[in-house]
């Protein structure tokens, strides 16, 4: 299935995530799974509220897309799509490939992911048909080296061999509460966003 499209077949990669914040490692990994696995386009998909992620402080939606749109400036491979964050409640992968294939007919959908996404995948709504509709590409995450594809689904998951990028927002979100610099961690654009708006400091 994956090597099925053709040559004119719009390649397009779903990158999920609460990007709260976004930060470098979302950037550089989504630029390096492009170039490695030609895909035309990366759209990044932000949520409204990951049903993984309950406890979590998230910044608001206007600020979240104000954060990824600014780190993304410039970069013509990248696009957002509004279609989960201003959802009500948690979205759900499956429903969101539904609706991409309404709007792109005919293009070709990987999902791109974190290693640290696998180990619970098989909970996610439908995990079947979401491979079926987007093979996972997978990049490494520190402290999931070993994280393996649930069984039955191995056929479906591609390990991108990118650099470990040791980033996450959650520590990043820490840092700024502690008044500790983020500068090189977050996209020089989305910091500015975040020292203006206050954001993530309680
Ligand atoms: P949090 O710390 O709040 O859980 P996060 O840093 O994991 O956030 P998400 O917005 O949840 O960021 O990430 C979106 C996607 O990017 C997920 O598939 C996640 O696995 C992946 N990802 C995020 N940071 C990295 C990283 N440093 N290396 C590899 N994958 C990453």
């Amino acid at each position: 299935m994956v090597g099925s499209a053709t040559e004119s077949v719009l390649r397009i990669g779903v990158f999920g995530g609460t990007f709260n914040p976004p930060h470098m490692g979302h950037l550089r990994l989504a630029g390096m799974v492009r170039e490695r696995f030609g895909l035309d386009r990366v759209l990044w998909i932000p949520n409204s509220r990951s049903p993984f992620k309950t406890g979590a402080k998230l910044a608001d939606a206007a600020d979240r897309l104000a954060m990824i749109r600014a780190a993304t400036e410039g970069e013509a491979a990248f696009s957002i799509s509004e279609i989960e964050i201003w959802q009500r409640g948690a979205s759900y992968t499956v429903d969101t490939l539904r609706k991409l294939r309404e709007a792109h007919p005919d293009a070709a959908f990987r999902l791109i992911a974190g290693r640290d996404q696998l180990p619970g995948f098989s909970r996610w709504r439908e995990p079947e048909e979401i491979v079926r509709r987007a093979p996972l590409i997978v990049f490494p995450r520190a402290g999931y080296e070993q994280a393996a594809a649930p069984e039955g689904f191995e056929k479906y998951v591609e390990f991108a061999d990118t650099p470990l990028i040791d980033l996450s927002s959650t520590d990043i979100r820490e840092r700024i509460r502690a008044g500790r610099s983020v500068r090189d961690m977050v996209p020089p654009a989305a910091l500015e966003i975040i020292e203006e708006r206050g954001l993530y400091r309680r």
